[in-house]
């Protein structure tokens, strides 16, 4: 006989050390220094209850959790709610309940995310948005609504076909879905003009981020690869309005930082596009000789340039993902995914690659296979490793990424 499924909520396992915030954020506001930035970041990241978002329900606010790769969050943001990424539990999260809905050989992310769901530490949102970008993330959006009774649900579906005029059309019907949605979790009515005017909040911010990521492709020793992702990991749990005032102040002082480079290696990193390696992994990294110069992390603050909200802003948005020229391994691309990464390994002027995917991710790992292709015939060497989020010991991981890093600068 079939495990039972557990019921919302199976326990109330809030007794964990938790991060209090003060309901305008002004922790961050006030840090003294982008390091205390960090190290505040840090905390939030590792903390699974979602200190920002418990800040924001403070004076009422409302949240919606937004599961990888893509949401159109300013969607969510012209609304008044608060757009959050979700992104697993990280690798202090016990999996006590969720493996009794769940199969054994999955992402760890899938299960992560439920199991914060099924212990409470997703009651601050009231809503969620799962992209259907793989058979596991659509697994999941059914679950939630069986399993959490309350919070709106939301599939959202993404075209794959490009090349059809029906795409923008598509998506934009799928987009005024989840608009019937966002007005009853709002309680207010779809507004073109608050969109266009999140449209271009969203636009400053991707700005900001690119030149964020630019600086560490010209300037590696200037910032390092765990600053700017824990930067942009703030990005998704953070008010974007705060993000940026945060961005604004703190970039100029990157740019300032005195560059000491090391010998070590250009690296791209490839397939880390959903699931997000723990902490450490991300700082091993450049521990062991590598610049990371590019990355497929929390792609959702890169998928577009620019977008120009125009007459019907919704249309606009479909239309801005249907030609971004993201190419990943959930999305299909009018480019063959063996010139996509010579392509970027050329951008980036990258030495190697390092590809980096999720245990049981098979969207990264059927794309690891074209890229290796493409790789062998233009002689670039690569590594492949995988993670999970609960991964404690990297002495392998140490060991194969300092081999091939000195394979690489002693040849
Ligand atoms: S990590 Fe991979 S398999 Fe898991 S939900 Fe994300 S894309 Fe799907």
């Amino acid at each position: 006989m079939a495990t039972p499924l557990p019921m919302y909520p199976p326990t109330d396992e809030t007794s964990a050390p938790r991060l209090e915030l003060a309901e305008d954020l002004r922790e961050f506001r006030d840090a003294a220094n982008l390091e205390a930035v960090v190290k505040l970041a840090r905390e939030v990241v590792e903390d699974p209850s979602y200190p920002t978002v418990r800040a924001w329900a403070l004076h009422g606010g409302k949240a919606v959790g937004c599961f990888p790769v893509y949401t159109p969050q300013e969607l969510i943001h012209s609304f008044g709610l608060l757009p959050v990424s979700l992104h697993g539990g990280g690798e202090h999260l016990e999996i006590s309940h969720a493996d009794a809905a769940l199969g054994s050989f999955l992402c760890s992310i899938s299960k992560s995310t439920l199991e914060l769901a099924l212990t409470r530490q997703l009651a601050p949102f009231q809503g969620f948005v799962f992209p259907y970008i793989c058979d596991v993330s659509r697994n999941l959006e059914g679950l939630f609504p069986r399993l959490l009774p309350g919070p709106e649900t939301h599939m959202l579906h993404l075209p794959q076909n490009f090349h059809t005029r029906a795409a923008v059309p598509f998506l934009t019907a799928e987009y005024r879905r989840l608009v019937v949605k966002l007005e009853r979790l709002s309680g207010r009515p779809y507004d073109p003009d608050a969109l266009a005017a999140s449209m271009r909040l969203f636009n400053t911010h991707r700005a900001r981020i690119a030149e964020l990521n630019a600086l560490k492709r010209t300037s590696p020793a200037k910032v390092s690869l765990i600053e700017s992702y824990l930067l942009r990991r703030l990005g998704g749990l953070l008010p974007r309005e705060l993000h940026l005032q945060l961005l604004d102040r703190f970039l100029p002082e990157l740019e300032r930082r005195p560059a000491r480079p090391k010998d070590a290696v250009r690296v791209l990193l490839v397939g880390s596009f959903c699931e997000q390696p723990t902490l450490d992994l991300v700082d091993l990294l450049e521990q062991v000789g590598c610049y990371a110069v590019d990355d497929e992390f929390l792609q959702i603050h890169r998928w577009h340039g620019p977008i120009e909200p125009g007459d019907d802003p919704l249309a606009s948005l479909a239309a801005a993902y249907v030609n971004a020229p993201i190419d990943i391994g959930v999305r299909a691309t009018p480019t063959t995914k063996g010139e996509a990464i010579l392509e970027r390994v050329r951008v980036a002027d990258a030495q190697a690659v390092l590809f980096l995917t999720a245990k049981f991710c098979e969207p990264a790992l059927e794309d690891v296979v074209l890229y290796r292709r493409a790789l062998d015939a233009q002689k670039i060497p690569y590594l492949h490793l995988e993670y999970e989020e609960r991964s404690t010991a990297y002495e392998q991981s140490r060991l194969q990424l300092e081999t091939f890093v000195e394979s690489i600068l002693f040849n």
